[in-house]
C-alpha cells in the first residue's frame, strides 16, 4: 500500500454570536483537514493543518510523502519532523502539519486491518473517557443571567465539570463572575479557570489567591506557554492545581516542562503536538512522572476522536482501587459552543452521556467524515 494522495481542507464557519476567550474576541470557527489517499483507495483523516500548516502539508509533506508506505508512521513522523526541524519551524506550524498528516496515517492504519486506532496502541484502559463541558465563554450582555442559565444546561446535561475563562475583564469582574458560578452549580461540580496565557505569575497568583476559596480544581495557563519559570512560580504559590501544555509542539518541548514539573496537569492537543503519535509519547512521558493528563480539545469530530483514542490508552496516574476521573484517570476537554464544522461534517455527532464519552469502535479513527459537508464548510 502506498500514499497516493493528500488534499487539504480550509472549513469555515460564522458564529451566531460572536464571544470572547481571554485574549480577544471571534466571530467564525475555523478548522484544517487533511485527506490522504492510498492507492489501494484507503481514505485518512487528519487536524490541524490550519492557514499555512496547510501549504507545509501541500507543498513540504505531499512531495516527500507520495509512494511511501502509509504503515510506516513512525518513520513518517521522523522523516517530516526532520524536514521541519532543519527548517527551524518544528514547534509553530511545522508540528500542527505534522498532526494532521500523522492522525490521517494512524486512520488509515487501522481501517487497512480492520481495527480501532486504540487497539494500535496497545488496547484501551477504558471504553469511555470523562469529559467536562468548555464554555461560560465572555458574550455582549451575559453577566449574569445568559452565563449562569448556560452553566445549569451543563449540570441539567450531565456534566460533572466546567471551565470558564478569566483574563479577560478587569479582576474584580472575573472573580465576581466564577464566584456567581461557583455558586450556581454548588459545590459537586468541578469547576476550572483558564486564562489562556492573560496574566504574568505576580498577577496570576494574586487572582489566584482570590478564587482559591472556590474550589477551583485547576488554573489552566496562567501565563505564558514559554514561561517555564512563571509556571513554577505560580505552581508553588497557590493551592489549586496549574495545568498547560496546549500550545507546546513535539516531545522536545514537553520535556523541559515535564522534566522540571512545571505542571500538575499537562494538556497536550492531539493537533498541535505532533498527532497520535506524539500525544502518546507525551502522555506517557507525563504519566511515568505523576504528572497527571487531561487532553485538550477543540475542533471538529477527527480531533475529537483522536483524542479519545489516546486518552482511553493513558494509565491512571497513579494506579489505585478506584482512580478518580480529572484527578488520576484522563477527562477531556469537550466545547460546548456553537459550531457548525463539529456538528455537520459527521453524521452522528458525539453524544455526551453522564459527563462520558464513548471511544469509537470502528476501523482507523471510527468516524465517519462526510467529505460533502467538509467541501461544502471550505472556503
Ligand atoms: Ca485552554
Amino acid at each position: 500500500m502506498k500514499i497516493a494522495g493528500i488534499e487539504t481542507f480550509q472549513l469555515s464557519a460564522p458564529l451566531g454570536r460572536p464571544f470572547g476567550w481571554s485574549q480577544g474576541w471571534i466571530g467564525h470557527r475555523s478548522v484544517g483537514l487533511v485527506k490522504v489517499t492510498t492507492d489501494d483507495g484507503v481514505v485518512g483523516w487528519g487536524e490541524g493543518c490550519g492557514g499555512a500548516a496547510a501549504a507545509v502539508v501541500e507543498n513540504d509533506f505531499g512531495p516527500m510523502l507520495i509512494g511511501e508506505d502509509p504503515m510506516n508512521r513512525i518513520g513518517l513522523w521522523q522523516k517530516m519532523f526532520a524536514m521541519q526541524y532543519n527548517a527551524n519551524v518544528a514547534v509553530g506550524l511545522g508540528g500542527s502539519a505534522i498532526s494532521a498528516v500523522d492522525a490521517a496515517l494512524w486512520d488509515i492504519a487501522g481501517k487497512a486491518l480492520g481495527q480501532p486506532v486504540y487497539q494500535l496502541l496497545g488496547g484501551r484502559a477504558r471504553d469511555k473517557v470523562a469529559v467536562y463541558a468548555t464554555g461560560l465563554y465572555y458574550t455582549e450582555g451575559e453577566f449574569p443571567t445568559r452565563l449562569l442559565e448556560e452553566a445549569r444546561g451543563y449540570v441539567e446535561a450531565g456534566f460533572r465539570g466546567m471551565k470558564t475563562k478569566v483574563g479577560g475583564l478587569p479582576m474584580d469582574e472575573d472573580v465576581k463572575r466564577v464566584a456567581a458560578l461557583r455558586e450556581t452549580i454548588g459545590p459537586d461540580i468541578k469547576l476550572m479557570v483558564d486564562a489562556n496565557q492573560a496574566y504574568n505569575a505576580t498577577s496570576a497568583i494574586r487572582i489566584g489567591s482570590r478564587l482559591a476559596d472556590l474550589d477551583i480544581l485547576w488554573f489552566e495557563e496562567p501565563v505564558n506557554a514559554q514561561d517555564i519559570k512563571g509556571y513554577l512560580q505560580v505552581k508553588s504559590a497557590l493551592p489549586m492545581a496549574i495545568a498547560g501544555g496546549e500550545n507546546l509542539r513535539t516531545r522536545y518541548e514537553f520535556s523541559h516542562f515535564l522534566s522540571r514539573r512545571a505542571y500538575d496537569i499537562a494538556q497536550p492537543d492531539v493537533i498541535n503536538v505532533g498527532g497520535v503519535t506524539e500525544m502518546r509519547n507525551v502522555a506517557m512521558t507525563a504519566n511515568t512522572q505523576g504528572i497527571q493528563v487531561n487532553p485538550h480539545v477543540w475542533g471538529s469530530p477527527v480531533m475529537i476522536a483522536a483524542s479519545l483514542h489516546v486518552a482511553s490508552t493513558i494509565p491512571p496516574c497513579p494506579p489505585s482501587g478506584d482512580p478518580e476521573p480529572y484527578v488520576q484517570e484522563p477527562v477531556m476537554e469537550f466545547d460546548r459552543t456553537p459550531s457548525l464544522i463539529r456538528e455537520e461534517i459527521m453524521s452522528e455527532p458525539f453524544d455526551q452521556k453522564d459527563g462520558f464519552l464513548a471511544v469509537p469502535d470502528g476501523p482507523g479513527l471510527g468516524v465517519e467524515i462526510d467529505e460533502k459537508a467538509v467541501r461544502q464548510l471550505s472556503v
